[in-house]
């Protein structure tokens, strides 16, 4: 590469996709405006993609970390066009779709209509089997309930007590919306995860009348610029329901247009054919020949020069190395951000406080005609059923492209917020445990056909109520104390990938806007 001194030099650390999205918003918009930036990505892993890690074996393909984008989260599916991917982009669908909850040991299905963790139809709340009377007439006093007029942050947990009760929580919404997170319901910020509940209250009072308002919104819109005819329209109760096992979430934005009929991205859920690896795979071709792309490059601080810009000091496979850079993008995980920016800005030390829970998938797999059709296309299990599995995705059922159709394969998480004892088992003694408990709940084989663990320590960020006016302190010291540095990725504003890029997009442009002045 042929650098001049008057290139503008900014260094993106940490190279999952909120990196590799950096650093391509960086070449689009230095393209755009023609200014002479050069890049380098520091990873310290011995490969690109952070959580994304597709595994492609013997006519399988296997994802240890996320299967799926949220489609109506618009960065997402623009990044898969602009990488040119969007012609293997295929969606969920939603006939297939069928989750359960697991209760007193027991698949039952979730109440018909669910939108995410939210009831849309109070006759579902009536006819599940999962509450008691008790429980359903609490959750449907949401409907008569006045608003909470406190506004400002509090927990998800706080809020859907409130309006459902305790059992509507505890045996539906925990798993769903604690499981995107790994996290406890009672300990995560509404306003950072889910703002659009508040909004919900606020407009609608009751947040069942909220979700079925949003259900005929969705019914009404016509799906490729056309009215559709009664006769084309699905039931309320037949609404897909978002895949909780998933671990994604509901939009808080609408989708930019209704995508055309028949489209993978009409899905709530997209995946791409060859896996999500594909992403970091077209993301690193298009990036090899503008920026540096160097692996097993950890960075170990970051220090100011005095001159103006910053030097990157960096262990290189066992050696030490510095370069210097106007610019600074930190896309580590805010545990490993914390340290690196604390010296130049003292403020970004409140970073280390967000908490990060351990995780597990153990992918087992079993001859298709052992798995009973009840396991759908996966379940969830709440806290209180003290079992190691915390969700469970049927894969080869979600995405039958993904095994030959006489595999099944099933996707079991393991370890949550509280709940991380049976992540202290070796590999042998974990794939045991989840073969126990599948064989407790589905009845299946004792010996899979194969298996595979694979460790997510410190993998799931936990937004705590304050989570963002922590953040924005936090992002006001750095525009003051450490121009030229910013932050992005799951730590911060959304873990799900779609808003992983969107944080990117919106560093690189935070850090053209500081470069410039
Ligand atoms: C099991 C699992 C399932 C998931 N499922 C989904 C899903 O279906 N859909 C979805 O949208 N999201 C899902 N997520 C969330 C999503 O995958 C992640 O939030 C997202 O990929 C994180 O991207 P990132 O680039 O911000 O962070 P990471 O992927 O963590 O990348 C950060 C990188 O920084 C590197 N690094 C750390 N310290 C340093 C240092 N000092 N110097 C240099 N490099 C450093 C790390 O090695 C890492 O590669 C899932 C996550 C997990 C764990």
């Amino acid at each position: 590469m042929d650098h001049t001194r008057s290139d503008v030099h900014v260094v993106v650390i940490g190279g999952g996709v909120s990196g590799l999205a950096a650093a391509y918003a960086l070449r689009r918009r230095a393209a755009e405006r023609r200014v002479p930036i050069r890049c380098t990505v520091l990873e310290r892993d011995n490969r690109f993609g952070g959580k994304i890690l597709t595994y492609r074996e013997g006519g399988f393909l296997l994802e240890a970390g996320p299967d799926s984008l949220l489609s109506r989260k618009p960065a997402g599916i623009q990044l898969v066009r602009a990488l040119g991917v969007e012609s293997e982009l295929v969606g969920l669908d939603a006939h297939r779709q069928h989750t359960s909850i697991v209760h007193r040991g027991r698949l039952l299905p979730l109440p018909a209509g669910t939108q995410l963790a939210i009831p849309s139809s109070p006759g579902a709340v009536r006819n599940t089997e999962l509450l008691t009377p008790q429980g359903k007439a609490r959750t449907l006093l949401d409907l008569v309930l006045p608003a909470d007029p406190a506004g400002g942050d509090e927990s998800l947990g706080r809020l859907l007590r409130r309006r459902f009760g305790d059992e509507w929580v505890d045996v539906i919404a925990e798993p769903i919306l604690a499981g995107i997170y790994a996290g406890r319901i009672d300990d995560l910020s509404v306003q950072a995860t889910f703002p659009h509940l508040q909004e919900w209250e606020r407009r609608h009072r009751s947040l069942i009348r909220a979700a079925r308002a949003q259900v005929r919104e969705r019914l009404a819109v016509p799906a490729s610029g056309r009215s559709r005819g009664p006769g084309n329209r699905r039931p309320v109760d037949a609404q897909p329901v978002p895949a909780p096992a998933i671990r994604e979430e509901m939009p808080a934005e609408a989708p930019p247009a209704s995508p055309p009929e028949g489209s993978p991205t009409a899905s709530p859920f997209v995946t791409v054919r060859g896996g999500l690896g594909t992403l970091v795979e077209r993301l690193y071709d298009e990036l090899r020949d503008w920026a540096e792309l160097v692996i097993c490059a950890e960075v170990t601080a970051v220090e100011k020069v005095a001159g103006g810009g910053w030097r990157i000091r960096v262990v290189h496979r066992d050696r030490p190395l510095e370069m210097e850079a106007d610019g600074v993008i930190v896309t580590t995980p805010a545990f490993a951000a914390s340290p690196l920016l604390a010296p130049v800005c003292p403020a970004a030390e409140k970073l280390s406080q967000i908490p990060y829970v351990s995780t597990a998938t153990v992918i087992v797999a079993f001859p298709a005609n052992t798995v009973p059709a009840q396991a759908g296309t996966g379940f969830l299990v709440p806290h209180r059923e003290q079992r190691a599995i915390t969700a469970c995705s049927v894969l080869s059922t979600k995405w039958p492209h993904t095994s030959p159709p006489d595999v099944a394969v099933l996707r079991c998480y393991v370890g949550r917020a509280g709940d991380t004892a049976a992540l202290e088992l070796d590999d042998e003694a974990l794939v045991q445990r989840v073969l126990t408990e599948l064989r407790e709940l589905l009845g299946t084989p004792g010996r899979p056909l194969f298996s595979r663990v694979t460790r997510w320590p410190q993998a799931m960020p936990q937004y705590r109520p304050g989570h963002l006016d922590m953040l924005a302190s936090v992002e006001r010291s750095l525009e003051a104390h450490a121009p030229g540095i910013v932050i992005a990725g799951a730590g911060y504003r959304g873990l799900g990938i779609p808003d992983c890029i969107r944080q990117a997009e919106e560093a690189v442009r935070k850090l053209l806007h500081a470069l410039r002045s």
